[in-house]
């Protein structure tokens, strides 16, 4: 009989550089490849409708991959003890791998399993494929998690090294198993098709995050450290959806864009260190959530559980989710996120100012409208990013900073390209009332454009009461 191994793929949806495949692979005459659907195990943060239309076409994507190796990916659903198990006792598998999650929920389900395993004399492997390193693997001289970002990455950088990704398996022999389900029967698409922005927008997969990467680096990378602030342009990497599926791995990207570096003549050579810090920040966030799963509904500093937030109103989220403030740049950003599933990261910021100062509503509306609309909606990234708007986080911008759209638009999309991208309505207007409409007469009126929802000046004093009172 030959030996056979399970590989439970899970948000690591790719071939190249994955420890786990690659070490069945090295280990095992067969080997089955196995997804399992099982949102009720993600708890509060099964994925959004965002998510599941990306986990759909990455699922695709990654089928497609295998079948060129004549193996099938075996699709499941229920309980994902039960259906190992099953497949466990249907094939004679005596291993199962699997690369690590590091969300709380996925942590506690993936130890018991593992343990549950054991005891049925099942070998389990688990490997790191996500990060850079593991989120226990950094700590303070103290031994204690950092909560600060500057010192976590002074401490991480120096540990990163250029690292060379595993090869796909050149070949894979597997085991032939009926009974998989069909892709469709996930039932993850929407019922009603809203998806059209999506599908224009992205490539869901291992290659599209290659040629994403390769983008990048042709023509991004060089002036990143300013174009990563230009809303108008493409000037960030849009890695993120790829890398929350784990169709790339940071190893993956710092191998490629520092070998592609070394190239190119020292003169023309790219700075490398602002992206980095981005994937540093990346880090932090995992770490935080592993050192302290209760952030996605806890704020991380306990003072802000006095913060008097307003009541939830649900006509002023309704307003802010449709990009109905009456506030250019908020509105533009929130209409892109609604129609391509992501939102430049300035713009990301300022959404969430306004959403929790102006508006003084809680981070957590905002948190679970991206969580639902995001197509990279990530626990870690999610929640350090609004707690850290909200000024509640760890090593949080200040409460007081309180985003003004109207500045940030002059100062960040000047020529309101931006702006005119989004806001249809206002594409033929001056560039002085592009910014503030409001202040033209009869303006709002000609282009149904809405009025201005709060008054910047007055929400934002009394946000700083609040946040007085609170202290
Ligand atoms: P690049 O600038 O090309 O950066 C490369 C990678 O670094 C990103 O793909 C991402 O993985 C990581 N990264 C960059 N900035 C951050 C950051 N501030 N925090 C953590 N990781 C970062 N990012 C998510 O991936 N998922 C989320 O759900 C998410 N929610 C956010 C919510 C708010 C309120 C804010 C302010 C930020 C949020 N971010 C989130 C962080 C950031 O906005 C996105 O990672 C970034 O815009 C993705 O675009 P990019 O891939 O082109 O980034």
């Amino acid at each position: 009989m030959t030996t056979s191994a399970i590989v439970w793929f899970r948000r690591d949806l790719r071939l190249t550089d994955h420890p786990a495949l690659h070490a069945a692979a090295a280990s095992y005459a067969s080997v089955l490849p196995l997804f399992i659907h099982a949102p009720d195990e993600d708890g509060d943060w099964a994925a959004g409708a965002a998510g599941r239309w990306w986990l759909h076409q990455s699922l695709a994507s990654l089928q497609a991959a295998l079948r060129r190796q004549h193996v099938d990916l075996h699709i499941g659903r229920g309980e994902s003890l039960s259906v190992l198990r099953e497949i466990i006792r249907r094939t004679g598998a005596t291993a199962v791998y699997w690369n690590r999650l590091y969300e709380p929920a996925s942590i506690a389900r993936d130890s018991y399993i593992k343990k549950a395993l054991r005891a049925d004399g099942i070998e389990v492997h688990s490997f790191n494929a996500a990060l850079w390193w593991e989120p226990w693997e950094i700590a303070t001289r103290q031994e204690q998690p950092y909560r600060v970002f500057t010192p976590f990455w002074r401490q991480a950088r120096t540990l990163l090294h250029p690292e060379k990704p595993l090869e796909a398996p050149a070949s894979l022999h597997t085991v032939r198993l009926e009974g998989s389900l069909g892709l469709q029967q996930l039932e993850l698409l929407p019922r009603v098709a809203w998806d059209s922005g999506l599908r224009e927008a992205w490539t869901p997969g291992e290659a599209g995050a290659q040629a994403m990467l390769e983008l990048f680096s042709d023509d991004a990378l060089n002036g990143y450290a300013e174009g990563r602030d230009l809303p108008a342009r493409h000037g960030t990497s849009r890695l993120s959806p790829h890398l929350h599926f784990g169709e790339i791995s940071p190893r993956q990207i710092y191998a490629s864009l520092h070998a592609q570096a070394q190239r190119r003549d020292t003169r023309r050579r790219p700075d490398l260190e602002p992206f980095l810090r981005e994937l540093g920040w990346r880090e932090f966030a995992h770490h935080l959530l592993y050192h302290f799963p209760r952030t996605p509904k806890v704020n991380f500093n306990p003072a802000f559980d006095r913060f008097t937030w307003a009541r939830r109103s649900p006509t002023q989220l309704r307003r802010w989710q449709q990009g109905r403030t009456g506030i250019p740049l908020v509105d533009a950003g929130m209409r892109e996120l609604w129609h391509t599933g992501w939102m430049h990261n300035r713009v990301r910021m300022i959404v969430a100012s306004f959403l929790t100062k102006n508006l003084r509503q809680h981070w957590h509306h905002g948190a679970r409208w991206f969580w639902d609309t995001l197509v990279d909606a990530d626990l870690a990234n999610n929640t350090l990013g609004w707690q850290w708007v909200a000024g509640c986080g760890a090593d949080a911008a200040p409460y007081f900073r309180v985003f003004n759209p109207v500045s940030q638009a002059r100062k960040f999309d000047p020529e309101g390209r931006y702006l005119r991208r989004w806001l249809p309505e206002l594409a033929a207007v001056s560039d002085e009332a592009l910014f503030e409409p409001w202040k033209e007469p009869g303006l709002l009126k000609r282009t149904g454009y809405p009025a201005p929802m709060v008054d910047l000046g007055a929400s934002r004093e009394a946000a700083l009461g609040a946040y007085r009172a609170m202290r």
